[in-house]
């Protein structure tokens, strides 16, 4: 039995709008939106707003995601976002329409099953553009498309690159048509035109948002935007967007008067970190029922004047309470605080320990 606190309000109706006016833009600027639901754990009520507010395809990074989706019944493509592990390639097979990939052994064997199968697999080829996570350099595709071409059972449906993930790489006009010319040289290679050509993630919005998003881009793949309306990478509120999406709710379990500086020796605190204390006399100390096992601490703001987060280990979180009116089970609420907005939702979304609550 769930108490239901700690608990993560989802605001629905605040996704749908930001997911139908991504819709929009995209659709007035040429490419389609894939929505990404990996930063929600696949959740099936997400997603289904996602499609609600016109999406057709749907991306995860896990593949349990994809197939609880659709098992779900939640009408879309699916496009597995990334590359496969040779060991999942039979769910791959069976529960992705989609999947990014730039290893040609992976490739064989994706060959192999949905040969097997009797299916058609869709490849979306991954170039590295500059951010230096996944994909094939530039001048390695000529010779990767050669290998891979003759493959039965696969259908190299197009080329995509991904943006701002490991090296914090920003989008340009110039990396992004190193990919729309990739797509056109294929062309020569393949013998017939790709059907996407994929960017992502949210950061690229700003820019098309600026006008300079080279033509022949016709998908773009945004998780974020949609979750939580802003930008990590280039740590920016997308102002067209909402981003009252997600709220955290914890129980208060302690509240006494304590000195603010901590007494005898000290080490590191329970998450390794060195902390620095103020000597604010006695003070007023809330805890609340919420750790780092349940969301990321640094992300978080307190709701209701007077309450400012001290710290916090893996279970618990201490709030200076000294002006506000509280008591031993009462429910604090935090809003999401950039730049760490994305990992408390993240953390908050996968964290068994927290109840999920819908707002519709
Ligand atoms: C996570 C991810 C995205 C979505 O990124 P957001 O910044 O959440 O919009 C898109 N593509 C790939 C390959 C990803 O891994």
């Amino acid at each position: 039995m769930s108490s239901g606190y700690p608990r993560i309000e989802i605001n629905l109706p605040a996704i749908e709008e930001n997911a139908r006016k991504l819709v929009s833009f995209g659709k007035d600027r040429g490419f389609q939106i894939a929505g990404i639901t990996k930063g929600v754990c696949g959740d099936i009520k997400i997603a289904q707003v996602m499609v609600d507010s016109g999406i057709e395809i749907l991306g995860d990074a896990r593949i349990q995601n994809i197939r609880r989706l659709r098992e779900a019944g939640i009408k879309a493509k699916y496009m597995l976002i990334r590359e496969p592990m040779l060991s999942e390639i039979e769910d791959v097979v069976r529960y992705a329409d989609y999947s990014v990939n730039s290893e040609i052994s992976t490739l064989r064997e994706i060959s192999r099953i949905a040969r097997e199968h009797e299916k058609l697999h869709s490849v979306i080829v991954m170039v590295d553009v500059g951010d230096r996570r996944e994909g094939l350099l530039p001048s390695q595709v000529d010779i990767f498309l050669e290998k891979i071409r003759e493959l039965p059972g696969i259908e190299i449906a197009g080329f995509g690159t991904n943006m701002g993930c490991f090296g914090g790489v920003l989008p340009t006009y110039e990396n992004q048509k190193k990919l729309v010319e990739i797509g056109e040289r294929a062309q020569k290679i393949l013998g017939y035109d790709v059907e996407i050509i994929s960017t992502g993630g949210t950061v690229v919005l700003s820019l098309a948002e600026k006008g300079q998003l080279p033509e022949g881009i016709n998908q773009m793949r945004i998780g974020e935007a949609i979750l939580l309306g802003t930008s990590t990478t280039d740590n920016r509120v997308i102002s067209w967007l909402r981003q009252d999406t997600f709220t955290i709710k914890a129980e208060v379990i302690e509240l006494n008067e304590k000195p603010s500086l901590p007494e005898g020796p000290r080490g590191l605190d329970a998450l390794g970190r060195e902390k620095k204390f103020e000597d604010r006399g006695i003070r007023k100390r809330a805890i609340v029922a919420l750790g780092a096992q349940d969301v990321e601490i640094d992300g978080l703001e307190p709701l209701s004047p007077g309450l400012e987060i001290l710290g916090g280990s893996s279970d618990h979180i201490i709030l200076d309470a000294q002006n506000a009116e509280i008591s031993v089970g009462d429910v604090v609420s935090f809003s999401l605080k950039r730049p760490y907005q994305y990992t408390v939702m993240l953390r908050a979304m996968t964290s068994p320990y927290v109840e999920k609550f819908y707002i519709s």
